[in-house]
């Protein structure tokens, strides 16, 4: 297999299966085998025998050639013991005692198998109200949303990966202060990221500089105003602060919530990318789109062809995972196997856009973008057609609206674009629609030795063009960006931008052209430069407003003491 030295590290640390003593059981090719094999499993009373090792090699050889993977869990728990399949959860809070402590243990049993949870806080009752059962006052949603991080912190997830939540709070709970404030502090509830719930009827006080109500949750009563600008106001300047919160546009998410028999959308799992009923799970995978071009007489262009057959294969693949999945609650497996939603996406975009020569901050890549992700989103729901011919629809289609549009689907939803954090590491390619995020940077290595990552689209360019030499690529790397350096002929600037050099809202408008295409939503950072102002901040969230946006997550460099992905931060 074609992996990078970054990928075995990760695999071998995490997702290959070992035995109790720490040694290896299997390699990068097993992990696959084993996966395929799970997966295919699924097809066993379906298909023959001699079907079922086609479908099986079919799967594996997506993998291996890393044109498709599923989400991290899938990987790591195919086949073994644990067997939980999934990254995205929703759990409901209820306003009592008994409620918020069933779900924080619901969510350790989540965290402890590799999946991320999202909860909305907006049934609890605000601090000060009145608890009848003690006589005493309630402390409140951020209290509890404490509580909910400290459990978390306490489940490192065995091995595997440490528990990531999304905390919602609507726009009109009389707590919106304190939670949009709660994570002022870099130190505070940090295994949480935070949106705000924001309504239609807020943003139309935004823009009209109005007041607008603040309603108890558990009584319905109106108890107090906010001057929707001010709150706003202070939305932005917490975000431009450190990038919390986030905001999410509930209103939409319900639009377009497929089942509304079934319940209200009242949050997302952590990344903001799965927005999902309470006790729903998705199991998410991404198609690789660096690896979804042909070259015509030596120029690149998309193969519609092959990424078409990837669709189909990776829709199988997804709704299979539903039925060998082994769900960690019984409430979870009944909805997840009730609405089968799953979540095809995309990672490698950017490292596509240069092969294909296209700058990410132009029309032209806004255009291509709208084509694909309309390409994927058609194909796969012809796949989950084609799937409900043989298998049968998803058992809650009666409470859904394709009953109505005569539409006879397999899955609830079919896409999603996911950040694929460490699935992007392991296909060794750019990560989700985020542009590159350096063009070469420095790793230390033990014994403080230093190796210059270049990223490997542009160093074959470098080397084509005849401008490559390891004291550029340091230079490079300790400027992140290639803009300004003569050397480089202006068109390769322009076309290998970096997350930096383009500005707030192409990042936006690029997360809107995927999301017009896309079922459920886009995990997306818009990433601002340090010297960016609160106006800078303001501006994107009505452009994401104003472009149908699900939500936005924003974070200006260097605003948070420990971030990731640093720049130009060498020793
Ligand atoms: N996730 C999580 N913990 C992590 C990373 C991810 O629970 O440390 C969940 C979370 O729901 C996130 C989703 O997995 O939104 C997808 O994240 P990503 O695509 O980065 O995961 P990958 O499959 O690449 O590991």
């Amino acid at each position: 297999m074609n992996l990078t030295e970054n990928a075995i590290k990760v695999l071998k640390k995490r997702y290959l299966a070992k035995d109790e003593n720490g040694n290896l059981l299997e390699d990068p090719e097993g992990m696959f085998r084993r996966v395929a094999r799970t997966v295919a499993s699924a097809d066993k009373e379906y298909v023959s025998e001699e079907e079922l090792k086609s479908i099986e090699q079919e799967f594996y050889d997506m993998m291996v050639n890393l044109d498709f993977l599923p989400n991290s869990p899938t990987l790591m728990n195919a086949g073994r013991p644990l067997g939980q399949l999934s990254a995205c959860f929703v759990l409901p809070i209820e306003d009592t005692m008994e409620g918020i402590f069933e779900t924080i243990k619901n969510a350790a049993l989540i965290h402890k198998s590799g999946g991320g949870t999202g909860f909305s806080f907006s049934r609890l009752r605000p601090k000060g109200a009145s608890v009848n059962s003690t006589g005493g006052v309630a402390s409140g949603p951020v209290s509890f949303m404490k509580v909910f991080n400290a459990a978390t912190e306490a489940v490192k997830q065995g091995g595997t990966r440490r528990g990531a939540n999304m905390g919602i709070l609507r726009v009109d709970h009389p707590d919106i202060v304190e939670f949009i404030t709660c994570k002022k502090n870099n130190a505070d509830i940090t295994n949480f990221n935070i949106s705000v719930g924001i309504t239609e009827e807020f943003m139309n006080a935004v823009e009209n500089n109005e007041y607008y109500n603040l309603v108890e949750p558990h009584t319905g009563k109106i108890v107090g105003k906010q001057n929707a600008r001010e709150i706003f106001d202070l939305i932005v300047d917490m975000a431009w602060n450190n990038g919390e919160p986030g905001i999410i546009f509930l209103d939409r998410l319900n639009k377009d919530n497929v089942t509304p028999e079934l319940g209200e959308i009242e949050s997302t799992n952590p990344c903001g990318e799965q927005p999902l009923l309470p006790y729903e799970a998705c199991n998410l995978g991404s198609i690789n789109l660096s690896n979804m071009l042909k070259y015509v007489d030596g120029k690149p262009e998309v193969d519609f062809a092959k990424l078409r057959t990837t669709v189909w294969k990776a829709v199988h693949f997804l709704d299979n995972v539903i039925d060998v999945n082994k769900y960690p609650l019984p409430e979870i497996d009944k909805m997840t196997r009730g609405t089968r939603k799953i979540g095809l996406g995309v990672m490698g975009w950017a490292d596509m856009l240069c092969k294909l020569n296209i700058p990410y901050n132009s029309q032209s890549s806004i255009d291509l973008a709208e084509k694909i992700m309309h390409f994927i989103q058609d194909e796969s729901r012809k796949a989950s057609m084609e799937l409900a011919e043989k298998k049968g629809v998803f058992p809650y289609y009666d409470k859904s609206i394709y009953k109505n549009l005569g539409i006879r689907v397999r899955n609830a939803t079919t896409t999603t674009i996911a950040p694929t954090g460490t699935l992007s590491i392991i296909a060794g390619v750019s990560s989700g629609i985020e542009p590159l995020f350096a063009i070469s940077y420095i790793r230390n290595v033990m014994d403080n030795d230093e190796l210059v990552e270049v990223n490997p689209v542009f160093k074959q360019v470098a080397k084509e063009e005849g401008f490559y030499s390891d004291e550029l690529m340091r230079r490079i790397a300790k400027k992140g960006s290639i803009r300004g350096f003569d050397e480089i002929p202006e068109w390769i600037q322009d076309v290998f931008v970096t997350a930096h050099d383009i500005s707030p809202d192409w990042h936006v408008r690029m997360q809107a052209a995927f999301q017009k295409y896309t079922d459920n939503a886009v995990s997306k950072t818009v990433n601002l430069r340090n010297e960016a102002t609160r106006k800078d901040v303001a501006d994107a969230f009505w452009l994401a407003y104003k472009t149908n946006c699900k939500g936005i997550t924003i974070y200006r460099d260097g605003s948070r003491d420990l971030q990731v992905l640093n720049i130009g931060k060498v020793k």
